[in-house]
């Protein structure tokens, strides 16, 4: 079996195309356009590039940005300060704060002090709480990602067995939610899991969500499986070995193109909704 490789460009544009009419929607009847806050800590030229492709991706959508730098040195009182004033700035109707942070700043509370109605990256413990009982609120950007890229190739999970490796709080832990919500039988595994190669092999949807380069090896996948890598690590190389996975998986996602354009997207079309929402501007669709 040769694996069809899933476009995430193509599920992307798809997105972004929804977001790009909304947004032109939403600037017409609020005479303003909508707007993502992103806070940027420390110098980490990965983080740099991330948000740079966030905020170009925001001008080709019709979106305005504002980029927000604080110095490596800053502590978690500077970052909450700045984030609890643009939760409570009427201009800003999104905002993300980039992570990973420096080791000084406690990540969680920086992430609680964005205001839920402006949490369009999912990071607040109230987003992950509508998520995970099926409430309102906004998804973890890159699992939200992963359900667009199964549902764009008409993967349905009921009944499936999914096997999510790795569980952090905005990848791992929030896309095994989404597969169990759309029925899917889920198994997380961490690092502390034994018998990853046999727990993979009985898996007919593998999310590889590790940050380990080729750890999944292509002789553990299911023929038939379908194998989403979210991965993403130095030298492009992701969390499966690409090549004999795709071999036999009927389906695969490509590193990059696959799981990371819909990322940008879904953080996109969430700030245009978090928009539409705190304006009460009807608009067709979001
Ligand atoms: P993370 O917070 O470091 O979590 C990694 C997870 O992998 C942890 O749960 C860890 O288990 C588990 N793990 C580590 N070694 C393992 C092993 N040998 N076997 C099984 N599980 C193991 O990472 P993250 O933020 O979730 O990111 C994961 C990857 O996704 C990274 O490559 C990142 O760059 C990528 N990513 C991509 C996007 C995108 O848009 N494409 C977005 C976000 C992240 P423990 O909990 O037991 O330590």
């Amino acid at each position: 079996m040769s694996a069809t490789i899933i476009d995430g460009a193509h599920v992307a544009d798809t997105i972004l195309a929804d977001a790009r009419e909304q947004a032109a929607e939403f600037e017409r009847k609020a005479g303003r356009r909508a707007c993502l806050a992103t806070v940027l800590v420390g110098d980490d030229p990965a983080s740099h590039t991330y948000v740079r492709m966030k905020t170009n991706r925001c001008r080709t959508t019709g979106l305005d940005s504002r980029s927000h730098h604080v110095a490596a040195t800053a502590t978690t009182t500077d970052v909450t300060t700045l984030v609890d004033e643009l939760s409570g700035d009427d201009s800003v109707d999104g905002i993300l704060v980039q992570h990973p942070m420096p080791a000084q700043i406690d990540e969680r509370e920086v992430f609680e002090a964005i205001t839920p109605t402006k949490d369009v990256d999912g990071v607040t413990m109230a987003s992950f709480a509508a998520m995970a009982l099926g409430g309102r609120g906004f998804q973890a950007c890159t699992p939200a990602g992963i359900i667009h890229l199964l549902d764009a190739y008409g993967v349905d999970p009921t009944g499936l067995h999914s096997v999510v490796v790795g569980r952090s709080p905005i990848l791992g832990k929030p896309v095994g939610m989404l597969l169990l919500a759309r029925n899917a039988t889920v198994t997380y595994c961490h690092a502390r899991t034994s018998d990853l190669p046999g727990i993979i092999a009985a898996a007919d949807i593998v999310v590889a969500a590790v940050g380990r380069p080729e750890l999944i090896k292509g002789a553990w996948i299911k023929p038939g499986a379908v194998v989403i890598d979210a991965g993403y690590n130095p030298g492009n190389i992701g969390d499966v070995e690409y090549a004999p996975a795709a071999e036999r998986a009927s389906l695969i996602t490509p590193v990059p193109g696959g799981v990371g354009p819909t990322t940008i997207a879904v953080l996109l079309h969430q700030t245009v909704t978090a928009a539409v929402q705190s304006a009460g501007v009807p608009t067709t669709g979001v």
